[in-house]
């Protein structure tokens, strides 16, 4: 799906560069990709970008709020274009696979604390550890290489 990249910097207030279009673009079609992943995509859309190029995009992007970084325990920073909507994670201890889980549709009952402690919550970062299928998947050998 071909999208607006130029009008969601413009919709944010960022000047439109071609860096920032082709880290935004990667970060769309990669989601939740590292920083290297990003970085090898923007150098495929751009030739040579150095990595502090894109860190500092990255950096105004989430500033932003056109990207949402995450980074689960043990991992790297993680990037993705889809936000505002609290959506959560579930992360494989094993192999780091990240995938999406929604919340509650029209609900956000994440967001309602049993104790608020005065403050007005607007959002609420939840991850789901677990194994994901492939890894959960015993190999075809029969023989648990787990450790
Ligand atoms: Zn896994
Ligand atoms: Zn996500």
């Amino acid at each position: 799906m071909p999208r607006d990249f130029a009008g969601l910097l413009r919709g944010a207030s960022l000047r439109v560069t071609r860096p920032r279009v082709a880290v935004l673009s990667a970060v769309h079609d990669h989601p939740h990709a590292d920083t290297d992943t990003i970085i090898g995509r923007a150098r495929a859309d751009l030739g040579e970008v150095s990595h502090q190029a894109v860190y500092d995009v990255l950096r105004a992007l989430t500033t932003a709020g056109l990207v949402r970084c995450i980074q689960p325990r043990g991992s790297v920073a993680r990037y993705e274009a889809r936000v505002g909507d609290n959506h959560h994670h579930l992360v494989c201890r094993s192999c780091g696979e990240i995938a999406d889980v929604d919340c509650a549709v029209g609900e956000t009952p994440c967001l309602t604390a049993a104790e608020d402690h005065g403050f007005r919550i607007d959002e609420a970062e939840v991850v789901y550890w677990g194994l994901c299928s492939a890894c959960s998947t015993p190999p075809a050998n029969g023989r648990n290489t787990r450790v």
